[in-house]
């Protein structure tokens, strides 16, 4: 079990992220990580181990951003270290993901043969080229999320960015605990509804 976090805000995203993200702790996890989108590009800062490791990265690189989407990792595809940390990037895709895809293997083959290479080891990057593929065919994003979930086999959460979309946070739930939370000009997803909000 892991944590994920999302917040389409008007403050800094960063720093609300990684407190999101502690409230989540008691979940368990062996990495984290953070991804915003600026002027609709994605940015990412990932760390091995626990939070203040993210912390340290994010203290010493800021990322700036309003709206992003955070990640603790309880890896089940891929040993835990920070390539295989989350947020998992394309050129037009960020996502966070807890769960397991148990159709991997076929998806990865099926996207590895349209051309798309794999940076790590994860069940989860398949979902990334699944939404890259979809987007590169001229879907919307909200087309694409909703035709690339019916791919997926298995239990997930997932949380998605999506390049040139500054308005957009995307999530999606199946079997899988994934609160919206409404604020004042704002939204948030969260992994634990209460302790995501207190
Ligand atoms: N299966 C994914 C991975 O190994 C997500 C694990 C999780 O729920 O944290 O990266």
């Amino acid at each position: 079990m892991c944590g994920i976090i999302g917040i389409l805000g008007t403050d800094l995203a960063a720093p609300r992220l990684l407190d999101g993200l502690r409230r989540l702790e008691y979940r368990g996890y062996d990495s984290a990580g953070i991804a915003t989108l600026v002027n609709g590009q994605i940015d990412r800062r990932r760390a091995e181990g626990k939070l203040r490791n993210l912390d340290a990265v994010l203290a010493a690189d800021p990322l700036p951003g309003v709206l992003g989407i955070g990640h603790t990792r309880w890896a089940t595809h891929g040993v835990a270290n920070t390539t295989n940390a989350h947020p998992h990037t394309s050129d037009r895709v960020a996502l966070v993901h807890n769960g397991i895809i148990e159709n991997f293997r076929p998806l990865r083959a099926e996207l590895e043969a349209k051309g798309y290479s794999f940076d790590t080891e994860t069940d989860t990057e398949v979902i990334v080229y699944l939404l890259t593929d979809l987007l590169k065919q001229g879907l919307s994003p909200k087309q694409a999320m909703v035709q690339g979930m019916q791919r997926l086999d298995g239990a997930f959460a997932i949380a998605v960015l999506v390049t040139g979309e500054d308005g957009l946070l995307m999530g999606a739930r199946r079997g899988s605990p994934l609160a919206v939370g409404y604020g004042d000009g704002e939204m948030f997803l969260g992994s634990d509804a209460w302790r995501s909000a207190r």
